[in-house]
């Protein structure tokens, strides 16, 4: 029988478990708080257990952790990215950010990526895995070790498709939130999504406050597809009628990221036609400039062009801020660092 990962159980499961393993249900909460408040590592330190239930419990699950195998400081900002090593060798990365209304962790969902946006560095080297719920709690919680601080927003915007990892993103959200955990509210959690449809709609029914946040890059469906082939499975108008639906069952503002890409989307057409079908959606559009990477042979429009698709949107009230620059020194564009890194590895 596989060892159970004792730190990917949600608070609910892992009572379950140590109830059927006929042990007291309030070890479940010592277990709970160990993994998720104090940042425990292994079954040995829990030295408020008998040796009895240690040995029992190390019999019959695992503890997941993760190590730094490399960080990069910023000089501009406090922006740190981290590669961290699993424990089967692969690497994923995640970024701390410093932002006035605090601090914030984007973490990697799966190591590597399906959805082969052709933009994304992410998914290169194709799809490898999902993570576990402990693998992405495991993100938040070394870094918070290492800077011996406490992450106050999490974004799911590193590598990967957080709703192509459905059933552990949901553990992972619901173990972050948990009040004998780290307590980290659902509205400080903003969700990233190429678009996958049913899963949306999935997520509204969970009734959890976290932030929507969509990857348009297009309001057109046949340029959409020549940028991100999910677009071929689900229109632009469902996209935007699932994000409806869950406007009206969370009631939060769902995000709009939206890459510019010089020629490709930033132009006039582009403006009017985005601006048409955002309106009476309770939207914020968050424009980012293309960071280049050398498999996709385009450039980010210019600074002045950037700012006029902006007022563009503002122009006709749809609220649209410009994705600030973190970390511009280190910044290798998201999965770029990873990939390195995993190459010289090999
Ligand atoms: N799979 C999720 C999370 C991806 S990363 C999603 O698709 O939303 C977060 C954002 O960065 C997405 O909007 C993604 O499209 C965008 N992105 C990826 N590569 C980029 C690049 N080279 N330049 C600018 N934005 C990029």
């Amino acid at each position: 029988m596989d060892r159970i990962e004792l730190n990917s159980l949600t608070f609910d499961e892992l009572e379950d478990f140590i109830v059927s393993i006929n042990e007291d249900r309030y070890r479940a909460d010592q277990l709970f708080t160990f993994f998720h408040k104090n940042y425990g590592k292994a079954i040995k330190d829990l030295t408020v257990f008998p040796i009895r239930l240690r040995d029992k419990l190390d019999g019959m699950g695992k503890v997941n952790n993760i190590e730094i195998f490399k960080r990069l400081d910023s000089n501009i900002d406090n922006t740190k990215k981290y590669l961290y090593l699993l424990e089967d060798d692969n690497i994923v990365e995640s970024v701390f950010m410093e932002y006035k209304h605090g601090l914030t962790a984007c973490i990697s969902t799966q190591v590597g990526c399906k959805m082969g946006c052709y933009f994304c560095a992410s998914t290169k080297d194709g799809f490898v895995r999902n993570l576990s719920p402990a693998e992405m709690l495991n993100q938040v919680y070394v870094m918070e070790e290492d800077l011996n601080n406490k992450i106050t927003n999490i974004v799911l915007m590193g590598s990967g498709e957080p709703l192509d990892n459905y059933e552990n993103v949901l553990k992972f959200l619901e173990i972050i939130h948990h009040e004998r955990g780290h307590n980290l509210s659902y509205r400080n959690i903003t969700l990233s999504t190429c678009g996958i449809v049913p899963n949306i709609y999935k997520l509204a029914e969970e009734g959890i406050p976290i932030t929507l946040s969509i990857s348009l890059h297009s309001p057109f469906d046949e340029e959409r597809r020549r940028i991100m082939p999910i677009g071929n499975k689900y229109s632009v108008s469902e996209i935007l009628q699932a994000c409806r639906y869950y406007y009206e069952k969370i009631n939060r503002r769902i995000t709009i990221e939206y890459t510019l890409i010089e020629g490709v989307n930033d132009r006039e057409e582009d403006l009017l036609e985005l601006t048409k079908i955002l309106k009476g959606i309770k939207c914020h559009v968050n424009l980012i400039p293309l960071n280049p990477i050398k498999e996709f042979d385009y450039n980010r429009p210019s600074q002045l062009g950037i700012k006029k698709f902006k007022k563009g949107l503002n122009n006709k009230s749809i609220p649209a801020t410009i994705r600030r620059e973190m970390g511009g020194d280190i910044n290798a564009s998201c999965g770029q660092l990873r990939r390195r890194y995993s190459k010289d590895k090999r």
